[in-house]
């Protein structure tokens, strides 16, 4: 699709990391599937992985995680 950001740009299939803070935890996602702008670098990620990766940080949040590394799986 075209980049909504910088609307000049195309996004393209990829992996990206994406780093999500919630209450003192912060997490690292790695491997996400994501769109990436090849022109500004913006990253798109579907909302169902969206979800999973908030739904991930409120489960680490709530077991006192101040900062967790993984590979993103689909929860
Ligand atoms: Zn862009």
């Amino acid at each position: 699709m075209k980049c909504p950001i910088c609307k000049h740009g195309s996004t393209h299939r990829g992996n990206a990391s994406i780093t999500l803070e919630r209450d003192g935890t912060t997490l690292l996602f790695k491997n996400v599937p994501a769109d990436i702008c090849d022109n500004c670098g913006e990253i798109y990620h579907d909302e169902e992985v969206a979800r999973s990766l908030l739904e991930q940080a409120d489960q680490a949040s709530a077991r006192g995680v101040e900062l967790d590394v993984r590979r993103y799986a689909a929860v």
